[in-house]
């Protein structure tokens, strides 16, 4: 039966669009409405920190599917902001006086890139790196032999120094943390990730944060001033701060859903509003290792979370138990994170013979509950596929084999 009213999604990126895409595969007859406040059509995010600003990608590969997809498929997309919902009418109010009433509502609203309160934080050429635009306007400035300041040593920040560098520019990463890639890798693979950087002629600068930025038009060093809180001075032409996001869950809060950096959602991804559900990077979910939950920024997570979203506004009640997955692409290496390694309580090395290594995380019962990769791609990929299908059957596992490089991970499993 079509009804009047439609599905909804607010949101129009990875989530939303890999949403709407099954929520037509699993039979969706009625409208449906892909509210997003961008102008693009659905894009994956992946690129925008690399091959978009190297070069080796333009703007149009990075849409989730072909243009003529959507159109097919009779999505709506409706370039809009969402103003606020009413869950109990199960109606939309956007911010140009539309309505639009629902049957089912998906929240795929993701993050706002983290913004810096000091002197100078809104300077023409410093940005940060959210969106398909963002990436097109830092792409124009990472001209050979510029200077590039990168507040933040987290994934963004070290992706956007990688392909500052590959386009030839000179590099200076500021982190405040007293290490790289505090949020969700083991101290010994940010510090192979820190070697890699070195290596590569990058300048990190740990336990370091800037204080203000400062226009100098005309210098020839920079037309930015950089201070750094110890009192030195860098000299920038662009400065992108990566210190990471905050979930966009301000609708959500303001139709009274429970909401806790990010809107809390139950095991099919919904909230606490019947018929609401959240995906992607603004979804606080149960954890598959416990009572806690966790909010996951990755790919992985969107594609995967979204498609259990969609199905479950019709009506399905799938449960979501995907294991955590990302990985980070810089230069000719690959960081991979499966699990959640921060929930062990013993760690085992698995150094293989390209030099890449494997950190796995037992629990107190020596079961594994994370695994965390990095080396060249090309010798990281297969093993890291075993060692993901290792921690998904989250057996216990005797760690010497997994230590040694001769016992085949596959034989482990
Ligand atoms: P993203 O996904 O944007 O890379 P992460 O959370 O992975 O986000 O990394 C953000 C990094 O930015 C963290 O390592 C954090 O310590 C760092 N950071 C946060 N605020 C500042 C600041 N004011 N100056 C320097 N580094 C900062």
């Amino acid at each position: 039966m079509v009804t009047q009213r439609v599905m909804a999604i607010v949101g129009a990126g990875h989530v939303g669009g890999r949403a709407a895409q099954t929520l037509r595969e699993a039979g969706w007859r009625g409208g449906i409405a892909l509210i997003g406040a961008e102008p693009h059509l659905p894009y994956e995010r992946p690129p925008l920190s690399k091959g978009l600003l190297t070069g080796e990608r333009a703007a149009v590969q990075c849409g989730l599917r072909d243009p003529e997809a959507w159109r097919e498929d009779a999505i709506e997309h409706v370039v809009a902001t969402v103003q606020s919902f009413d869950p109990v009418a199960r109606v939309l109010y956007l911010a140009d006086g539309r309505t639009i009433e629902y049957e089912a509502l998906l929240l795929a609203t993701g993050g706002h890139a983290r913004r810096l309160s000091i002197p100078g934080a809104s300077e023409p050429g410093v940005q940060c790196l959210r969106t398909l635009d963002d990436a097109a306007a830092l792409g124009g400035r990472l001209t050979p032999g510029s200077n590039v300041v990168v507040v933040g040593g987290g994934f963004i920040g070290l992706e956007v120094a990688a392909s500052a560098r590959v386009r030839g520019c000179e590099v200076t990463v500021v982190e405040g943390g007293a290490r790289l890639l505090g949020r969700a890798v083991p101290a010994p693979i940010a510090a192979s990730a820190q070697d890699l950087h070195a290596r590569n002629g990058v300048t990190i600068r740990l336990k370091s944060a800037p204080r203000a930025f400062e226009r100098r038009d005309g210098d020839t060093r920079g037309t930015l001033a950089v201070t750094l809180d110890d009192g030195d001075v860098l000299h920038a032409d662009s400065v992108i701060v990566g210190i990471g996001i905050e979930p966009a869950d301000e609708i959500a809060r303001a139709a009274g859903l429970d909401v806790e950096r990010g809107i809390l959602v139950d095991e099919t991804l919904e909230t606490s509003a019947r018929g609401v559900f959240a995906a992607g990077d603004v979804a606080v979910f149960p954890s598959r290792f416990g009572a806690h939950r966790i909010r996951q920024e990755t790919w992985h997570n969107a594609e995967t979370q979204a498609r259990v979203a969609a199905r479950n506004m019709l009506g399905a009640r799938d449960a979501y138990g995907e294991l955590p997955w990302f990985w980070s692409d810089q230069y000719d290496h690959q960081l991979q994170v499966a699990g959640e390694p921060a929930l062990g309580s013993r760690s085992i090395v698995r150094t293989l013979d390209s030099g890449a290594q494997i950190h796995f995380d037992l629990d107190g019962e020596g079961r594994l509950v994370g695994a965390s990769g990095f080396g060249l791609a090309s010798a990281l990929a297969r093993e890291m596929r075993l060692a993901r299908m290792l921690v998904e059957r989250g057996a216990p596992i005797d760690g010497e084999q997994l230590a040694n490089p001769e016992v085949k991970l596959k034989s482990l499993l």
